[in-house]
């Protein structure tokens, strides 16, 4: 199933297969959202996996060098975030209260590159677009 998938990623990107690496992709695979090194040690504590924040630094630094995860440094945020690489074109929405940063999938601005390009005579290679707000849980609190 799945865990296989993961396993073999690892393998496949010339690592070992840890239980650490394992469960960290396995964690940001099935997370809504973004996490930073600290959150990944929770979150993982809740499963009782203990491991020191450290060990997480290092786990994620050869996992994003081997492109099985995306750090994201965005502009106001002190910390770096990380996310599963689903390899598909993504954008973020970002709550100003909470810092909650989520993955949307879809991407309104295709049809307007192509336009651009033409009019610019541009060669675009690619955009990033953050959108900011509230999040649901913060606008109920
Ligand atoms: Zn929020
Ligand atoms: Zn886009």
């Amino acid at each position: 199933m799945q865990k296989e998938n993961f396993i073999d990623k690892i393998l496949n990107a010339g690592l070992k297969n840890t239980k650490y690496r394992l469960s960290i992709i396995e964690l940001l695979s099935e997370s809504k959202e973004l996490l930073t090194a600290y959150n990944i040690r929770e979150e993982l504590l809740k499963k009782k996996i203990k491991i020191n924040l450290s060990t997480v630094y290092r786990t994620v630094d050869k996992l994003v060098e081997t492109k099985i995860l995306n750090r994201i440094n965005l502009e106001n945020e002190k910390n770096a975030m990380y996310e599963y690489n689903r390899e598909k074109h993504h954008h973020f929405l970002i709550c100003e209260n909470c810092n909650k940063i989520v993955p949307i999938y879809s991407c309104p601005i295709d049809k307007y590159e192509l336009e651009l390009e033409e009019k610019s005579g541009f060669q675009i290679k690619g955009h990033k677009i953050e959108f900011y707000g509230i999040c649901e849980d913060c606008q109920k609190a």
